[in-house]
């Protein structure tokens, strides 16, 4: 078995394109990770996101430890058995979703209790149980446990939240134990402050990880302030080691993320999108419930290669969404997915070409044009 590394193979200006290398398969980075919350990214069979060209799935430790819990997971061969995925997987480490979705928090120093948003029984988070979770299920990059305080908040807050999330560091990393070929991220912290985000990089990388996580953005702070936070905190962190934007985001924030040296990122967006009729595409975002598609013969999207766009009219998805047909969440999502991918992909391409700036150029401008015209 080999180990897990990463090699860069280019970069330009601060953008990096490598490959990160597991005993599951290699990730090529920059990296986009679809949202597999409840071992399923919904509405796609796993060989399906894989065609798209994801080489990683993201799995929610909050969700599958209240249901089917990891215990059982385990019993039945592991995350990847479980849902019929044998590529690399990450799981996040239930904090942020506690914070966001568990009713009855109570934070301490030692975790987290909570309530099931889905049953009311009584639950307990810890670095300790968190890195059990995830042995359990089986992922290969592991989360630290953290908190993520909700912005804005004053600076003492999330200074004193900053200095927990890192004494949960070294608590997971003193539990993740030695696993060969599995890695295990650390999660920097301090809001938008980059003294903060100092202080905390510096505080993990004494621990040392496999990999760092750029955390506690996309929590509502707008996407000016992101960039603001993203012209510093990675570069904070080690360069030899992947950068993980967590929760993030639309196309133009994924983008703006690699320029600033991001590797990989993970978002919710394009498969919920498809579920409710949004769809992404080199023009920007269509919604496929608008009368104006149904009657247009043309596809989503006619440069792209996926199921919906080779073999589906605008008319088509306009009627199968109006109806509530299951093959609209299906195709949409496949879509937007493979829509994700083609720009992963022209990233990772113009980073290694030295091309990132006139690529970026050519996708803004794309995207300024807006949808074709109606017919
Ligand atoms: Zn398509």
């Amino acid at each position: 078995m080999t180990g897990f590394s990463f090699e860069k193979l280019g970069q330009d200006g601060k953008a990096r394109t490598g490959v990160i290398h597991t005993p599951r398969g290699d990730i090529r980075t920059p990296a986009f990770m679809p949202v597999g919350t409840a071992a399923t990214v919904k509405a796609m069979m796993p060989e399906s996101v894989a065609a798209t060209g994801a080489d990683i799935l993201l799995g929610n430790t909050y969700h599958l430890m209240l249901r089917p819990t990891a215990e059982r997971i385990d019993a039945l061969g592991g995350l990847h058995r479980f849902m019929n995925w044998d590529k690399p997987i990450l799981t996040d480490s239930g904090g942020f979703q506690v914070m966001s979705l568990a009713g009855l928090r109570k934070l301490t120093e030692e975790g987290v209790t909570f309530k099931s948003h889905i049953d009311g029984s009584k639950h307990a988070l810890t670095p300790e149980r968190s890195m059990e979770i995830q042995r359990l299920l089986g992922s290969d990059i592991v989360m630290c446990f953290d908190e993520c305080p909700a912005l804005p908040a004053d600076k003492a807050r999330i200074a004193d939240s900053m200095r927990l999330s890192m004494r949960w560091a070294a608590r997971s990393r003193d539990a993740f134990g030695d696993r060969p070929g599995h890695a295990l991220f650390g999660i920097q912290q301090g809001g938008l402050e980059e003294d903060l985000r100092a202080e905390s990089a510096q505080a993990l990388t004494e621990i040392g990880f496999e990999g760092y996580a750029v955390g506690g953005l996309a929590v509502g702070e707008g996407q000016e302030a992101m960039f603001g936070c993203l012209d510093f905190a990675p570069d904070q962190l080690p360069a030899d080691k992947p950068r993980y934007l967590m929760g993030v985001g639309k196309p133009d924030d994924i983008v703006g993320a690699v320029a600033r040296g991001i590797d990989m990122m993970d978002c919710v967006l394009p498969s919920r999108s498809g579920r409710t009729g949004q769809v992404f595409t080199r023009h920007g975002v269509l919604n496929i419930k608008n009368a104006r598609h149904q009657d247009d013969p043309r596809p989503l999207d006619e440069a792209c290669g996926c199921p919906a766009c080779r073999g589906y009219s605008r008319a088509y998805l306009h009627h199968v969404f109006r109806s509530q047909e299951i093959i609209s969440s299906m195709l949409l999502t496949w879509h937007n997915l493979q829509y994700y991918q083609d720009i992963m992909s022209g990233m990772r391409a113009a980073i290694a070409a030295g091309g990132f700036e006139a690529w970026q150029a050519t996708f803004h401008a794309a995207r300024a044009q807006g949808d074709i015209d109606p017919l």
